[in-house]
């Protein structure tokens, strides 16, 4: 079976988020059972840089405003379309905005990217005929869109929701020029709060939806969490499931990782120690084994709670406890963290960025790794801090209460926790956690119990995969 993924960005290629990891695992592990993905994606500077041998399959002169050309390549195990139109990709800064941080205006990009979907879809390129078409948040939104509105034959279309609150609207008035219908554009169609909705037109016109964890799969069906989108999601929920994302264990493997200073196992997490000490250094923590290291990796924005941690401090240092935080984002966010980090120095530490290396020696030298967010589609960092020994302390939202298992007393006499959950992603929420957390610290029988369990979590993607496939499957023929 032949499958066509659509993205935005595909790790190693071009990343700003979970969505990347994602896109660049999930062909893998469809492979080993048998299901062939090709994955379609714009071509950034990045991603054109890094193809080696590129082939043209289609191309057309004057395609969303400039001429634009569909390449054929590969890039190490991927197998990549690669939507090569300068006019609309070729531009400095990440694949949303520029360097000055503000977001490109053109909805233009992403209409392109979602019909050069649907092209693909149709067989644009000789010897690819995927049965499945496989559209991932609102940049591909239209895809489905595109497909079903021009009619059959087509091949069967899922929609995943990565997060629901990135929507893509775009003015009614492109309706002509992004080559959507006029009938289309009715509120049982296209039109989303008088605008073109692109990831409502793929939750409407997409024969299966997916999101990427069954909470998250039923916050979105209520009002409080579906983000305007939920009336439409409940009258489609039973086309709606929640797959967990899973993580690629080969890039995630702290017995091969050449980011730590020393390897380590579940059966010996002993050295993790170096990797505690590099941590404590590069952030200027005070240094020493028996002080609780809590580590944070992550986008800066709302929705990650990290006001929320901020608002702790008191509590943390309190405990004894020291931070370390990783992140990029929002200014407001950047310079509360500046500040705290220094008002507490050896305390508290804060390093403005992206850094893939650094966030694997954190989940390989935190003792703990926080994520109080407000919502969690799926989270991955929790996923990454089973897998490395690091206990995640998690807000119950969405994947995060659906990956790791709270450490109460039922499940520490049964020996199932991985990790400690709290509730409601708020102040008060985080203090209990965080005073749950500096007494199993104390006990270190069982935090070395939690510990192992949480490193022998199948985090992977083999399950995963097997549950995709069975849904490609179930749609054929559509
Ligand atoms: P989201 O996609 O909402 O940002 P996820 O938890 O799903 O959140 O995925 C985030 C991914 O990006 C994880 O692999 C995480 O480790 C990584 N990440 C986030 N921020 C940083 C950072 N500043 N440096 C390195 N990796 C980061």
């Amino acid at each position: 079976m032949q499958v066509l993924s659509v993205a935005s960005e595909i790790f190693p290629l071009v990343k700003t988020g979970g969505l990347a990891d994602v896109a660049g695992a999930l062909p893998g592990a469809l492979q080993a059972l048998g299901i062939e993905v090709h994955s379609l994606l714009p071509g950034y500077p990045a991603v054109l840089q890094a193809l080696g041998r590129a082939a043209p399959v289609w191309s057309e002169p004057a395609y969303f405003g400039g001429p634009a050309t569909i390449l054929a390549a590969e890039a190490g195990p991927l197998r990549l379309f690669v939507l090569d139109a300068p006019h609309l990709f070729d531009r400095p800064g990440n694949p949303y905005a520029g360097p000055d941080g503000r977001d490109w205006a053109d909805p233009q990009r992403f209409a392109a990217l979602a019909y050069a979907g649907a092209l693909l879809g149709r067989g644009a390129a000789a010897g690819f005929s995927p049965a499945i078409v496989h559209a991932h948040d609102w940049q591909s939104g239209l895809t489905p869109a595109y497909l079903a509105l021009g009619g059959a034959p087509r091949p069967a279309t899922v929609m995943t929701v990565h997060n629901l609150a990135f929507q893509g609207q775009v003015p009614a008035s492109l309706l002509a020029e992004l080559r959507l219908p006029a009938h289309a554009y009715t509120p049982d169609g296209l039109e989303y709060y008088g605008a073109i909705g692109m990831l409502k037109a793929g939750l409407r016109y997409a024969d299966r939806l997916t999101t990427v964890s069954p909470t998250y799969a039923a916050e979105i069906c209520t009002k409080q969490g579906g983000m305007s989108l939920d009336g439409l999601l409940r009258a489609r929920a039973d086309r709606l499931t929640g797959i967990l994302n899973g993580i690629d264990t080969t890039v995630w493997n702290p017995q091969t990782d050449r980011a730590l200073p020393a390897p380590f196992s579940a059966a010996d997490p002993g050295p993790r120690r170096a990797s505690k000490a590099a941590v404590q250094r590069r952030f200027g923590l005070r240094q020493g084994a028996d002080a609780l290291l809590i580590g944070v990796v992550s986008r800066l924005s709302h929705q990650k709670g990290l006001d929320i941690l901020l608002a702790c401090l008191p509590e943390l240092r309190a405990h004894g406890a020291s931070l370390a935080v990783l992140g990029s984002g929002e200014a407001g966010l950047q310079d509360g963290l500046a500040r705290a980090a220094a008002a507490a120095p050896g305390e508290v530490g804060f390093l403005a960025g992206y850094d893939e290396d650094l966030a694997h020696l954190m989940q390989a030298g935190c003792d703990a790794i926080l994520v109080p967010s407000r919502f969690e589609p799926c989270g991955l960092t929790q996923l990454c801090a089973l897998r490395y020994g690091a206990l995640p302390v998690v807000s119950r939202v969405g994947g995060l209460a659906d990956t790791v298992i709270d450490a109460n007393a039922a499940a520490l006499s049964a020996g199932v926790a991985t990790g400690l959950q709290f509730e409601p992603a708020s102040e008060a929420g985080l203090v209990r956690a965080l005073g749950r957390l500096a007494a199993l610290w104390s006990d270190r029988q069982a935090w070395a119990a939690t510990q192992a369990n949480g490193m022998r979590a199948d985090v992977g993607w083999r399950e995963p995969a097997r549950r995709y496939a069975a849904m490609y499957r179930d749609l054929m023929p559509l």
